[in-house]
């Protein structure tokens, strides 16, 4: 009879668990970490022998993609391929963001500015990584909404500011590393200016809806930079502001 108790006691733990996992995602998020990894293994020319690196990997793991997109399904979110916000607007596959995370070489001491917030997904994984996100977005709702799903799920080191990223944000940096997830036809100047000695810049460069690189920007020298094209892409554009 105890014996028979214990068994659906722990049964009905183990059902209780599964739940928990279901809603957490947990299977689905491991089984995108090993997509990336393969995927890095197959594109060891972009990504780089070694692959990507432990800290990015654990931020992905550890970041809840299901939690930023409007339809919250374990299976649709942590599919490696892009996902529409709303208004017109995409979250990138999580190989590219990935991949972007790396190039931008963040470190734990790092201020890194975003433009293009979204969803907030990428500022997320930047926040697990730095100390302090600045993000910019142009489209007032999603930056509303980015910026209460960041405060809801407590990344209390990540700043969400509605304008255009053109201009960057002078008063949040100067940046370590700065990630751009729209694309425009060249790497604006006043980014260039608030990056830092040292710091990187990581952005689709290229037509809108034409070829489009993404590019590594190292600022090497107060006015010397090295420019270089990782591996084709296809991002959203870069919009500017009204009156430009
Ligand atoms: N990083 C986002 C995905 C961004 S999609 C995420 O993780 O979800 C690109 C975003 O850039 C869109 O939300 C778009 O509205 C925004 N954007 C385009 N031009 C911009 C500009 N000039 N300044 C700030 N944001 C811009």
């Amino acid at each position: 009879m105890k014996t028979l108790l214990l068994l659906v006691l722990s049964m009905i733990a183990a059902a209780r668990d599964a739940t928990a996992q279901d809603t957490e995602c947990v299977r689905e998020r491991a089984a995108m970490i090993e997509t990336i990894k393969t995927y890095a293994r197959s594109h060891a020319s972009v990504v780089g022998q070694q692959g990507f690196s432990e800290r990015v990997l654990e931020a992905m793991g550890q970041t809840k993609r299901h939690l930023f997109i409007p339809e919250r399904s374990c299976s649709i979110a942590y599919a490696d391929r892009p996902l529409p916000i709303g208004l017109g607007q995409t979250i990138s596959q999580p190989f590219i963001v990935a991949l972007m995370t790396e190039l931008a070489e963040v470190a734990p001491d790092h201020v890194v500015l975003e433009v293009g917030t979204g969803s907030g997904y990428q500022a997320a994984i930047l926040a697990r990584l730095a100390r302090k996100v600045c993000t910019i977005e142009i489209v007032p709702q999603l930056a509303e909404t980015a910026t209460k799903t960041l405060k809801d799920l407590a990344y209390d080191n990540v700043s969400v500011r509605l304008g255009d990223g053109y201009a960057g944000w002078p008063e949040c940096g100067p940046f370590d590393a700065m990630v751009v997830t729209a694309a425009l036809g060249q790497v604006p100047p006043p980014l260039i200016e608030q990056l830092k000695v040292g710091g990187r810049l990581v952005m689709p460069v290229g037509a809108e809806y034409g070829t489009q690189h993404l590019t590594v920007v190292e600022k090497v020298a107060p006015d010397k930079t090295t420019t270089r094209a990782v591996v084709p892409v296809r991002f959203v554009p870069f919009t500017r502001s009204q009156g430009r």
